[in-house]
């Protein structure tokens, strides 16, 4: 932690306020465990200096607010690779533009509806019968078997609003598939067990646009994102501070390539907590982080 200085010396430093975004499945939450207990270190250092912990993932509303409540955050979160942010009412007190409301959050949609997705993979399936499968069409105790979790998780898991998650039985047909995602204005993303079938939105979006609301209240902004797959890619080129977390294998997916990727020191959840220690303490060598009650 940052000693008190003179005033020479803290007027010499940059004062920033840090949001860190967070991919879920192989990143905060072990691949095969799901649990985010190696981390716990780091979480306790960002919920103690404030620094909102924005969960951005495949995964669905319904999976992350079980998540939440585990991890007592009261943040804004992105569901389904960017479907859309859900902000908790009342979080910022600026207003601002969304697509439509509930009785917990205001919604700002960037996916397209679930049933049009489902009209294209079933399209896909055509062209290839038996070599595509998607979520939608597996019973919820094949979608526990698959995830290696709970039957209640995959009945959450199963509650999509904007992706379907799918399955290839040959990894020839991926162009093609491709091709005819693309036709429907729809694209293919990878994550970390499942291929995704979405609309143009990626994380990476969601991420933009909620820097962008946090600046209304904090100026200037320095963004971290952790992730481990491909479909992480748009979230760590859109941040300050880029981490690739290492595959339950130990490697760094070789497909995730940017500037100044830094590269996590261990798997899953141990290289989230490692990487976002080290990032914290070498940034408040240089700055006072403004959520901590700079002025
Ligand atoms: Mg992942």
């Amino acid at each position: 932690m940052e000693t008190h200085g003179t005033n020479e010396n803290s007027s010499m430093k940059e004062r920033f306020a840090l949001l860190v975004f967070t991919d879920l499945d192989g990143t905060l939450l072990d691949h095969d465990s799901y649990s985010f207990e190696p981390a716990l270190p780091a979480l306790t250092v960002l919920k103690k200096r404030n620094i909102p912990l924005i969960i951005c993932t495949s995964k669905t509303r319904a999976e992350i607010e079980r998540i939440r409540i585990q991890l007592h955050n009261n943040h804004p979160f992105v569901s389904e690779n960017g479907g859309a942010i859900f902000i908790p009412k009342d979080y910022f007190s600026h207003p601002f533009e969304y697509t439509r409301e509930d009785s917990a959050y205001r919604i700002i949609e960037y996916g397209i509806s679930y049933s049009r997705i489902r009209e294209v993979l079933k399209k896909m399936e055509a062209h290839f019968p038996g070599k595509i499968k998607g979520f939608g069409d597996f019973p919820t105790e094949e979608v526990a078997h698959l995830c290696d979790f709970p039957r209640e998780q995959a009945r959450l898991a199963k509650m999509r609003e904007y992706d379907e998650p799918f399955l290839i039985k040959d990894i020839q047909i991926l162009d093609k598939i491709q091709q005819i995602a693309k036709n429907a204005d729809l694209h293919i993303s990878k994550g970390g067990r499942f291929y995704h079938l979405l609309g143009q939105n990626d994380k990476g979006k969601a991420v933009l646009r909620l820097r962008e609301m946090y600046e209304k209240t904090f100026k200037p902004i320095k963004t971290i994102a952790l992730g481990d797959s491909p479909n992480d890619l748009q979230m760590l080129e859109a941040v300050d501070y880029p981490v690739l977390i290492q595959k339950a294998d130990g490697t760094h997916d070789p497909s995730v390539k940017r500037e100044n990727l830094i590269q996590a020191p261990g798997i899953g959840p141990s290289g989230w907590n490692a990487a976002v220690l080290k990032l914290l303490d070498h940034l408040s060598n240089t700055i006072k982080l403004a959520s901590e009650g700079g002025t």
